[in-house]
C-alpha cells in the first residue's frame, strides 16, 4: 500500500508545518540555525562540490553564512559531484528531455538512494537548468504546499477538494498527493486552449492552480470557474493579470515556486511570504539609481539533501515588504521583480544605466487599448517594441510612456531607438516575458 504510506507522510509534513509558521523571529532563526547544523554537516560529508567550496574559502561549516555564492550556472557546471545521489547531468537531462518529448511527466532515475524525479527548467538565454528530487523529498513539498494553500486547513481536508494544476510539466511532482477526497486533474498545456477551457469548466475546481498567462487565457477562452483560490506560479504576477483573474474566477494568491525550490508561499491574508521554515535567505543589495530596494536572494536551503542547495544566487530580484498583518514571523515579499537578465541596460549620463522591467511594465499598462506587448532590448541602444493592437495611437502612447520611464531610470531616452512592430500570437505553452534583454554588452558590441 506504497500510496496510502505516501498519503499519510504527506499529511503528516501538512500537519507538523503548522509548528514551523513561526510568529516570533528569534525563534525562526534558532530553528534555522539548528536545521543548518546537521544539514550542513550531511550535505558537506556526501556532497564533494560543497565540502570542496568550503575549503577553498578557508571556512569551517559553522561560517556557512560567509561561504562565497554560487549561481545556476556554476551550479549547473558542477553538477556531477554537486548531487549526493551519483547522478550525471548527462544522463538527467537525456531522461527531462525525453519526458518532455512524450509528455511523460513523471521521468525518474534510479540511484543508490531510490528513485529521483527529473526536471528542466527552461531559464533565460539558453540557460536551461535541472532539478532532481528524491520521493521522501516530493511528499515532503506536498505536504508544504498543502497546509498553506488548502483554503481553512485541517478542516478543508474533510470536505471534497478539487484542484486544477495547469502547467507545463511537473504533474508527477504535484499527482503524489491524490485521494478520494483530495483530487487532481493535470491539465497539459499544450492542448488547444478551447478544449482545456470546457474541461476545466466541466471539473468546476475548488482551487485553481496555472501560470497567470494561461489562466487568463483560459478565461478568455470562456472558462467559468469559482474556485475558492485562484494560485499563480510560475510566473511573476502581474497587477493587471491578478485583477483580471480575480474579477473572472475569485481570490488569487501566488506561489513562489522555482527550479531552486519552493520559496514562498501565500499567508491567510493573501500576501507571500518567503518559506523560511525550510530556506535560509542571504540578500545582496543590487544597487544603482532608481533600484527602489531590489535585492538578490542568496539562499540556502536546509532540507534538500539529493540536490543541495547552499548559498545559491538566485537570478530574480526582491522587493520585501515589512511585516505583514498576519503576524507570521518569515518576511513577507512585496514584489518579485523579474529575472536578472529581464533587466535593460541602456545609455544613461554617465555610461550604462539599468532599467528594471518593472518600470517598463507601469509604462506599458498606461496605453490606452494596449491588449498585449512586449518590450525587447536588441542592442546597445535600440529597443523593439511589440504590440497588440497595433495602432496609430498604441504606437504613439507606447512611444511617450517608454521615454517616459526612461528618462525616469536615469537612461538617456534622446539616445535609444525604439523599433515598432505587431504582436504575432503566442505558442501554447511558452513562458511569457513581457521584458526581455536579448543584447549581451560581451556578444560584440560594446557599450556605446
Ligand atoms: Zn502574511
Amino acid at each position: 500500500m506504497p500510496e496510502l504510506l505516501d498519503r499519510v507522510t504527506v499529511v503528516r509534513h501538512a500537519l507538523g508545518e503548522g509548528r514551523r509558521m513561526f510568529r516570533d523571529r528569534a525563534a525562526l532563526e534558532r530553528h534555522q540555525e539548528r536545521l543548518a547544523v546537521h544539514h550542513l554537516r550531511w550535505v558537506a560529508a556526501h556532497s564533494p562540490f560543497t565540502a570542496r567550496r568550503f575549503l577553498e574559502a578557508g571556512l569551517g561549516l559553522g561560517q556557512w553564512r560567509e561561504l562565497p555564492p554560487v549561481d545556476k550556472a556554476g551550479m549547473m557546471a558542477a553538477f556531477d559531484t554537486l548531487n549526493t545521489a551519483g547522478l550525471c547531468l548527462t544522463d538527467v537531462l537525456a531522461v527531462a528531455r525525453r519526458a518532455e518529448d512524450t509528455r511523460d511527466f513523471t521521468p525518474t532515475l534510479p540511484t543508490p538512494r531510490g528513485p529521483v524525479t527529473v526536471g528542466l527548467s527552461s531559464g533565460t538565454g539558453g540557460n536551461a537548468g535541472a532539478f532532481v528530487v528524491s520521493r521522501g523529498e516530493r511528499l515532503q513539498w506536498a505536504g508544504v504546499v498543502l497546509r498553506w494553500l488548502l483554503p481553512a486547513f485541517p478542516l478543508g481536508l474533510l470536505h471534497r477538494q478539487r484542484v486544477a494544476f495547469v502547467l507545463r510539466a511537473d504533474g508527477g511532482l504535484y499527482r503524489s498527493v491524490g485521494s478520494a477526497r483530495l483530487a487532481f486533474r493535470f491539465l497539459d498545456l499544450l492542448r488547444p486552449l478551447d478544449e482545456l477551457a470546457a474541461d476545466l469548466t466541466a471539473y468546476a475546481p475548488t482551487l485553481l492552480i496555472g501560470p497567470p498567462s494561461v489562466l487568463r487565457a483560459l478565461l478568455g477562452a470562456g472558462a467559468v470557474a469559482q474556485p475558492t483560490r485562484v494560485v499563480s506560479v510560475a510566473e511573476v504576477l502581474e497587477d493587471d493579470d491578478r485583477a483580471a483573474l480575480e474579477r473572472g474566477f475569485g481570490p488569487v494568491v501566488q506561489v513562489y515556486q522555482a527550479t531552486e525550490g519552493l520559496l514562498g508561499l501565500p499567508c491567510p491574508h493573501g500576501h507571500l511570504h518567503l518559506n523560511e521554515g525550510h530556506v535560509h535567505f542571504d540578500f545582496e543589495p543590487v544597487g544603482g539609481p532608481g533600484d527602489g530596494g531590489h535585492l538578490r536572494p542568496v539562499l540556502t536551503d536546509l532540507r534538500r539533501t539529493t540536490q543541495p542547495m547552499i548559498r545559491h544566487r538566485l537570478d530574480d530580484l526582491l522587493v520585501l515588504a515589512d511585516r505583514c498583518s498576519c503576524g507570521l514571523a518569515s518576511r513577507r515579499v512585496l514584489r518579485v521583480a523579474g529575472r536578472q537578465d529581464d533587466a535593460l541596460s541602456l545609455p544613461g549620463g554617465a555610461g550604462r544605466v539599468t532599467v528594471w522591467p518593472d518600470f517598463l511594465r507601469g509604462a506599458m499598462n498606461r496605453v490606452p487599448g494596449l491588449r498585449e506587448y512586449r518590450v525587447e532590448q536588441i542592442g546597445a541602444a535600440d529597443l523593439r517594441v511589440l504590440l497588440d493592437p497595433l495602432t496609430p495611437e498604441t504606437w504613439q502612447e507606447a512611444c511617450v510612456q517608454i521615454c517616459g520611464a526612461l528618462t525616469r531610470s536615469g537612461a538617456d531616452a534622446v539616445r535609444v531607438r525604439l523599433g515598432v512592430q505587431p504582436l504575432p500570437a503566442a505558442l501554447p505553452g511558452v513562458k511569457r516575458r513581457r521584458v526581455r534583454r536579448l543584447w549581451r554588452p560581451e556578444s560584440g558590441e560594446g557599450p556605446s
